[in-house]
């Protein structure tokens, strides 16, 4: 149900025209503010400082085409938005083929994909086509149109702030910049607005939650030089990620933090180790997403990267070929199923100490079946497995990996054993 809605909300948003800026953007917000009304929108003007960056100016597209000699247009960005490089500046003009082919962009190991190319930070123009659309060029002249504009617009970025219990804070980040391509770009956004709206249906939520959804790399350093966003997350997230490539049924992987030792590696290689334990685990040499921004030194949060099949490691990656086929509800709702288990692995970890000596007797206490089954039994040596462990100096989540229980079957055995105070939470 959840991954079909997810799927579909993909599929609304497939066509958009996105970059780092522009009404692309603001669509693609649009879009998730239908899930989640309570996501706000946010508008920083170009020109603006993120740091070390500033934000550019805004692109809009409105057509962009090349005829050949006869008139025909044999490239037309209404068909796919991907044969425009983004941010490309206006152009009208006749081109010799071999003026052409310079501003051409192909992928010759995938003749039938169009590349996904951009020039955010350098002013030019250009077209992206597939390699069989290159060698079949043999006029002389062709006309090239781009009716495009940069000019002093700004960046939208949008935020959800779920409050809990705790000040503490979770983050989840994501991004959307570029046009239609389905894993790389809205599955993140898809599973991401639809565990907001998980966790707003809960009774109560022990943590805060900061959703983030902004442009990739300068999104999420303009989102956290603003006000006092970077010192407010310094002082209070715990554990984030940040979603990306969570749509495809072919892995998992994650990403590390910067030295791989915080709360989230923890959480994330539990729950991953027992969902698929041929999982990916990259370090975070690997990074390429935002967990860069987040991970930098000064910056300093605790954020992973999480992905199914990993940016730049399936072949469909920054090509036409990341289409819906590529994605799948099975797929997003894998992800979201992880994503799931790891914050309630962190809603319910905790440091608990048994209170007597010995072995507890369990029996006189109602917690040890009186008939023996083969599923009760699995229950009780998970139960007595967690007592043996429950020093106070284990959470929830080095027990679960000592004792090879997933930390959501532990959870109910720790709230049962507490009612029959047999336990006591000591963090
Ligand atoms: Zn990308």
């Amino acid at each position: 149900m959840v991954g079909q809605e997810m799927y579909a909300l993909c599929g609304k948003m497939f066509p958009y025209c996105r970059s780092i800026t522009g009404d692309g953007v603001r669509a693609t917000l649009k879009a998730l503010q239908e899930v989640v009304p309570e996501i706000t929108v946010h508008e920083v003007s170009s020109g603006t400082k993120a740091f070390d960056w500033t934000v550019p100016k805004e692109w809009r597209i409105r057509d962009a085409w090349i005829k050949n000699s006869s008139g025909d247009k044999i490239v037309d960005f209404k068909k796919h938005n991907l044969h425009v490089v983004g941010y490309s500046t206006p152009v009208d003009k006749i081109v010799s083929l071999d003026e052409l082919k310079s501003i051409l962009y192909t992928q010759p190991d995938q003749p039938d994909a169009i590349p996904y190319v951009t020039s955010y930070y350098k002013e030019r123009y250009g077209f992206c086509v597939t390699q069989k659309q290159f060698d079949a060029l043999t006029d002389d002249n062709y006309h090239i149109y781009i009716d495009s504009e940069l000019f002093d617009g700004s960046l939208t970025y949008g935020e959800l702030i779920i409050p809990g219990e705790s000040e503490q804070e979770i983050l989840i980040s994501t991004y959307f910049c570029h046009p239609s391509m389905a894993n790389n770009e809205l599955s993140g956004p898809a599973v991401s607005v639809y565990l907001a709206k998980w966790l707003m249906s809960l009774p109560k939520r022990r943590y805060t939650y900061r959703f983030v959804y902004v442009p990739e790399t300068i999104g999420s350093l303009t989102y956290m030089s603003q006000g006092d966003h970077l010192a407010k997350m310094k002082e209070n997230v715990i554990a984030g990620w940040n979603l990306s490539c969570v749509g495809d049924d072919r892995t998992y992987s994650m990403v590390a933090t910067r030295y791989g030792n915080t709360l989230t590696d923890k959480v994330t290689e539990n729950v991953l180790g027992f969902i698929y334990p041929d999982y990916k685990h990259y370090s975070f040499l690997k990074r390429g997403s935002d967990e860069r921004q987040y991970n930098a030194p000064g910056i300093d949060l605790p954020v992973c990267g999480f992905s199914r099949s990993k940016y730049g490691e399936y072949p469909e990656y920054h090509t036409s070929k990341d289409d819906m086929g590529l994605i799948s509800p099975s797929g997003l709702m894998g992800a979201y199923k992880v994503m799931q288990d790891c914050i309630n692995a962190l809603e319910y970890n905790r440091k608990y100490k048994v209170v007597c000596l010995g072995e507890p007797q369990l029996g006189k206490r109602g917690l040890y079946p009186t008939i023996s089954q083969k599923g009760s039994y699995d229950e009780v040596t998970a139960m007595v497995d967690f007592i043996a462990y429950a020093d106070g100096k284990n959470d929830l989540i080095d027990i679960s990996n000592i004792i090879g229980v997933p930390v959501k079957n532990i959870w109910p055995i720790a709230e049962k054993l507490v009612k029959a105070e047999l336990i006591k939470v000591v963090d």
